[in-house]
């Protein structure tokens, strides 16, 4: 196999949930696509990184650089309660359900000595600052069932200084389950019993 193919199977193989046999696919898939089609993809790939940008009030995703998110500047949102997630990928899942209308606030992951992810590499100081600067009376810890998110579920919580409503999504989250693939009744169900 030419030295350039095996880089580009290699390449590949660095995204996750990719294993070499699909890596092996794509890269074939990609070398008879046409040329056109190739480009787009490669230039698209370097515009996103310029384009997409972190919401500087809650680290969503957004389009607007120096700006806020879609969900930050929506006035009709409730702007006193603030879910926490770990990625933006929760998110998503949760505006789907379209029963959730306060704010929220990206993580970026979860507390994880075994990973080398400590307090400093998650966004907890912006969100303490947060709840301290505004008007907020409830926090939901809609924190993934595992070890990492109940050591950050309780630093967060120890940290609070306010008198303030905090609570979690409740039990009827699977304890296998991330967010992300919980189904959309367990969803609802965790944020109307949450506590
Ligand atoms: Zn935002």
């Amino acid at each position: 196999m030419p030295e350039s193919l095996k880089k580009l199977i290699d390449i590949i193989s660095f995204l996750p949930w990719i294993w070499e046999k699909t890596a092996t696919k794509l890269a074939f898939f990609l070398l008879k696509a046409n040329t056109s089609y190739i480009n787009n993809f490669a230039n698209y790939l370097q515009k996103i990184k310029k384009e997409i940008h972190e919401c500087k009030k809650c680290y969503a995703y957004t389009d607007s650089k120096n700006e806020f998110c879609p969900i930050c500047k929506d006035s009709s949102r409730d702007k006193n309660v603030i879910c926490v997630i770990e990625d933006y990928l929760d998110l998503i899942s949760i505006e789907k359900l379209k029963i959730y209308n306060g704010i929220y606030h990206v993580l970026g992951g979860a507390i994880s000595p075994m990973s080398w992810i400590w307090i400093n590499d998650l966004k907890i100081k912006e969100l303490l600052q947060r709840i301290e600067n505004n008007d907020i009376i409830e926090i939901i810890l809609a924190t993934n069932p595992n070890i990492e998110w109940e050591a950050t579920a309780m630093y967060i919580r120890e940290n609070i200084k306010k008198d303030i409503t905090v609570s979690r999504l409740s039990k009827w989250l699977p304890s296998s389950g991330y967010i992300e693939y919980a189904d959309e009744i367990t969803l609802i169900n965790s944020f109307k019993g949450r506590s």
